[in-house]
């Protein structure tokens, strides 16, 4: 199936003058999405997570004639990384990443041999992403959650004005982050749900990394695998 754009999903202000766009790219093997975000002010871009469907959302930039500010990455497996070269060969936008992710960084293209996918080793994070703190960019705020599990430097990025949170793959519409994979911790990743995203507005969009976005009152209340957090009963 080729990588597909999403349709511009623009949301409402909630308040006077906060506004974002999320263009979401999906592709690759994993149909994994990279995002585009566009910033309050319209000019700046961010590209989170470029994988598979990098060259999409490289080039929606270009039709916008966005900036890009930063390359976000919620962590470092293969399939959310390996665009990195490419974006950051034409944007030369900072790469942003958490140092507990950075062993699997380092990494990549032996953990991309593993999987199958082939996979340049992307050029080295130029900051590290602190946790409580928040990154502004064209007038947008974000605040960077840690939210270890799946990954162990595993962050979101949760709007300041907006109920919106960029999740990675903490979790899905219907499911959780893997924790079979090496470095991952299910007992970790169900502190990070409980704690970090089930607390949020339940209105708040989450915009995974695999699949169609959710919110939280919807996971709260349909997620077969978070059920138990409730004593057994659907939110
Ligand atoms: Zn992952
Ligand atoms: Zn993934």
């Amino acid at each position: 199936m080729p990588p597909r754009a999403a349709p511009d999903r623009l949301r409402p202000s909630q308040r006077e003058g906060d506004e974002i766009e999320i263009l979401t790219f999906t592709g690759g093997p994993f149909v994994q999405n990279t995002l585009l975000v566009v910033c309050e002010d319209g000019r700046t871009g961010l590209l989170i997570d470029p994988g598979a469907a990098t060259p999409d959302a490289l080039s929606a930039a270009r039709d916008r004639e966005l900036e890009i500010a930063a390359i976000l990455l919620t962590h470092a497996h293969v399939d959310h990384v390996d665009g990195v070269a490419e974006a950051k060969a034409e944007t030369g936008a900072p790469i942003h990443l958490h140092p507990l992710d950075r062993p699997l960084y380092d990494n990549v293209a032996e953990w991309s041999a593993f999987f199958g996918v082939p996979c340049e080793q992307p050029p080295p994070p130029d900051v590290d992403l602190e946790p409580g703190t928040n990154l502004v960019f064209g007038g947008s705020e974000f605040e960077v959650v840690f939210v270890p599990g799946h990954a162990p430097g595993h962050v979101m990025f949760v709007s300041t004005a907006l109920p919106v949170a960029i999740v990675g793959d903490v979790i899905f519409r219907g499911s959780i982050g893997r924790t079979d994979l090496p470095k991952s911790n299910y007992g970790e990743l169900m502190e990070s749900i409980r704690s970090q995203i089930l607390t949020l507005p339940a209105e708040t969009q989450l915009y995974p990394g695999h699949g169609p976005e959710t919110t939280v009152g919807l996971e709260r209340g349909t997620n077969p695998f978070l059920l138990h957090l409730n004593g057994g009963r659907w939110a």
